[in-house]
C-alpha cells in the first residue's frame, strides 16, 4: 500500500499519521520531518535546503525527489508507506509515479485532508512540535498533558522557527499555486479520497479511518 497524504500546511496530516500508521502498520515518511533532520544534521543537502524552508519556499525538486526516493528503497517500506508531504509539485508526483511503476508499483490513494484556508494560520502558529518523535501539539487545540512535554514520549516540545505569521503566509501562497493542483492530478486518476479536516482531531480519526477501511 502506497497513500500519499494531502493537504495544506497545518491541515492535520502530522496529526492523523500517526493514528493512520498504527492502524495498519506502515511507515510514516514525512519530507519535511526528512528535511529538517538533515538541517539539523549539518549535511550538504540540509545546508542546501535551510535556505529555501526558511522563507516558506519549497525546496528544488530534484533534491527532495533524491531524498525520498533513497528513503523508499528502505526494507521497511515493504509494510506500506505514507507519504506526508511529498509529493507537492507535479514534477515530484510524476517522478514518484515513475520509479513506482518501475517497480511494479504504484499510489493506490491519496487521501485529502480538507481545511478551510483562514484556520489553517491559527492553527500553524499555535503548533508544538516533539523534538523527539515530530508528534504536534496545539496550544489551544491539542495541549499536551503537561506544558512544554511530549504526551508519549517525554521529548521536549518546541515551536519550528518556521511557523511564524509572514511565513506561514508565504507557504499558503506556494501551496495553493504548486501543491492544490495534485488534488486534480489524482482526483483524475480516480484515487483521491477527500476527508473533512475542520472537525475535532479524534473525529477526523474516524472519518480518515472509515474512508481508508472501505478501500483496505
Ligand atoms: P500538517 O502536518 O498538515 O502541517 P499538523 O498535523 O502539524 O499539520 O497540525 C497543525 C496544527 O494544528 C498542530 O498544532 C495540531 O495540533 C493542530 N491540529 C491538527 N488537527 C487539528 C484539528 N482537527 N482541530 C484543531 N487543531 C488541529
Ligand atoms: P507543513 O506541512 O507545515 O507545510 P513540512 O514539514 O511538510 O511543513 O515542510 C516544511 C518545509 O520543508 C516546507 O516549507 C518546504 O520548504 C520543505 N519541504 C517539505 N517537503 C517538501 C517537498 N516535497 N518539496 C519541496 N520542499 C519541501
Ligand atoms: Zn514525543
Amino acid at each position: 500500500m502506497y497513500l500519499v497524504l494531502l493537504g495544506a500546511p497545518g491541515a492535520g496530516k502530522g496529526t492523523q499519521a500517526s493514528a493512520i500508521v498504527a492502524k495498519w502498520g506502515w511507515v510514516h515518511v514525512a519530507s519535511g520531518d526528512l528535511l529538517r533532520n538533515e538541517v539539523a544534521k549539518g549535511t550538504e543537502l540540509g545546508i542546501k535546503a535551510k535556505t529555501y524552508m526558511e522563507k516558506g519556499a519549497l525546496v528544488p525538486d530534484a533534491l527532495v525527489i533524491e531524498m525520498i526516493l533513497k528513503r523508499l528503497v528502505n526494507p521497511d517500506t515493504l509494510k506500506g508507506v505514507m507519504l506526508d508531504g511529498f509529493p507537492r509539485t507535479l514534477t515530484q508526483a510524476e517522478a514518484l509515479d515513475k520509479a513506482l511503476t518501475e517497480q511494479n508499483k504504484k499510489i493506490d490513494w491519496a487521501l485529502y485532508i480538507n481545511v478551510p484556508a483562514e484556520i489553517l494560520v491559527t492553527r500553524i502558529s499555535g503548533r508544538w512540535i516533539c523534538s523527539q518523535c515530530q508528534t504536534p501539539y496545539h496550544a489551544v487545540s491539542a495541549p499536551p498533558k503537561t506544558a512544554g512535554i511530549c504526551d508519549k514520549c517525554g521529548g521536549k516540545l518546541y515551536q519550528r522557527s518556521d511557523d511564524t505569521e509572514a511565513t506561514v503566509r508565504e507557504r499558503l501562497k506556494v501551496y495553493f499555486a504548486q501543491t492544490s493542483p495534485l488534488l486534480d492530478y489524482y482526483r483524475k486518476k480516480r484515487n483521491l479520497i477527500e476527508v473533512n479536516g475542520d472537525q475535532d482531531i479524534g473525529k477526523v480519526t474516524e472519518d480518515v479511518i472509515e474512508e481508508l477501511g472501505k478501500v483496505q
